[in-house]
């Protein structure tokens, strides 16, 4: 079956439950459904484990694809296969059965970083955890978790009190001293339950996600690239969603005393000419990306520094002109285009932001130590 395939039926579900899903901040569950049972959960996993063995240009597909349909759904999604990679990169000995799992869509993953300490440097959790010799204490406050209550499985990061590194635990949703702690109204991707979450609990060893201390390199390594890329791709999926809705609505629009539409005015017309250029150089940077990531490069990772920053910002100025061209016409529910404009502000909000990524890569063209 190729991906199209797989993919179609998912889009029409998630199409279909996108407006109330995001009037209703209500977790998108048919369309995860729909994802679980189409092998996409799996993509980027290697078929060995049961996954489709797809790489970074088919989650680009993919991912645009969803947020075109649902910003929300798209989220949910890109939180399942940055986890998923993470678990990939280093199963964890204990859960033999959790990758299979995670590919075949027995189970939906998220990450659980963030935390109100180190706020959006994700890289730097405050939360400690220790030793107690039978396996490990974790207590750690985590700010937002997408898919909160809904994921079956978590990768957590945490400090190791001991060592002062940083260590990441895939942690199951069962487990006991697992909660979401408080709720969560956002302004944008209103479906995708990033509440804040709790978690109190005492796994083995064997639970963490490569060798002690290793979680830095795996946030840098995997999770960074992946979750870059994947959601500079939902970027794109809005950036289009939009630059579509505009034109549909500027040339149906009339102006009956001057029998023309919208889009005859030239002011109109520019508009919409340089969101859709907008649009097609960050693509193209996009799509270079995942090539990049595909076949590594000299420059690989520039593109990880950048493309997500690229991307978000595009689509801020993308859904921006997207509201302005449809007048008051976009604040009505009914064209959808509020929803891309809030979408994409959530989606550049999200860690790493735009700035830090700016500031990432301008140490890294100087010669200077990035994360020093
Ligand atoms: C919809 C949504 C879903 C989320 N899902 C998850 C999830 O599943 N898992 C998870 O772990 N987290 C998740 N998060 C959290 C997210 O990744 C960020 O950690 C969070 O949005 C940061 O918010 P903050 O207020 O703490 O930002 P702050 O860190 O307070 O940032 C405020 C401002 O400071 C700027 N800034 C910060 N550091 C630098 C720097 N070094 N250089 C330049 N500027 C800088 C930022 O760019 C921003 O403009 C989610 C957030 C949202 C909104």
């Amino acid at each position: 079956m190729d991906l199209s395939d797989r993919l179609e039926p998912v889009l029409a579900v998630a199409r279909e439950s996108a407006h109330q899903v995001d009037t209703e901040a209500s977790f998108p569950a048919d369309a995860v459904a729909a994802l679980r049972s189409s092998g996409l959960l799996g993509l980027c996993l290697s078929e060995e484990v049961g996954g489709l063995g797809a790489g970074p240009q088919d989650l680009f597909e993919v991912t645009s694809s969803l947020a075109g349909a649902c910003g929300s759904t798209a989220m949910i999604y890109l939180m399942h296969v940055s986890a998923a990679m993470t678990v990939a990169a280093a199963p964890p000995p204990g859960l033999p059965d959790l990758l299979p799992a995670l590919a075949t869509g027995d189970m939906l993953a998220s990450l659980a970083f963030s935390e109100a300490g180190s706020r959006s440097h994700f890289w730097a959790p405050i939360s400690k955890s220790r030793h107690n010799g039978a396996g490990v204490i974790l207590d750690a406050g985590k700010s937002w978790v997408t898919s909160a209550g809904h994921a079956d499985v978590y990768v957590v990061s945490t400090l190791n009190a001991d060592a002062d590194t940083v260590d990441i635990f895939a942690v199951p949703a069962d487990t006991t001293g697992v909660s979401v702690s408080g709720d969560w109204r956002g302004m944008g991707f209103r479906g995708n339950a990033s509440n804040p979450m709790h978690f109190a609990v005492e796994v083995p060893e064997s639970h963490r996600i490569g060798p002690a201390g290793g979680g830095f390199d795996l946030m840098l390594q995997t999770v960074m690239p992946w979750f870059n890329l994947g959601n500079a791709s939902v970027s794109i999926g809005l950036s289009q969603a939009a630059v579509d809705a505009a034109i549909r609505h500027t040339s149906a629009a009339r102006l009956e005393h001057l029998d023309q539409s919208l889009s005859a005015l030239p002011t109109i017309r520019a508009q919409l000419s340089k969101m859709s250029i907008d649009l097609a150089c960050t693509r193209s940077y996009v799509e270079q990306s995942a090539g990049r990531l595909a076949q590594p490069a000299d420059d690989t990772v520039l593109h990880v520094l950048s493309v997500k920053a690229a991307a978000n910002d595009a689509a801020l100025r993308i859904t921006d002109a997207a509201m302005r061209v449809c007048g008051g016409a976009a604040f009505s529910k009914h064209l959808q285009v509020d929803r891309y404009f809030r979408d994409a502000r959530a989606g550049s909000v999200m860690a790493p932001t735009a700035d830090a990524l700016y500031d990432f890569y301008g140490k890294a063209i100087t010669g200077q130590p990035v994360f020093g």
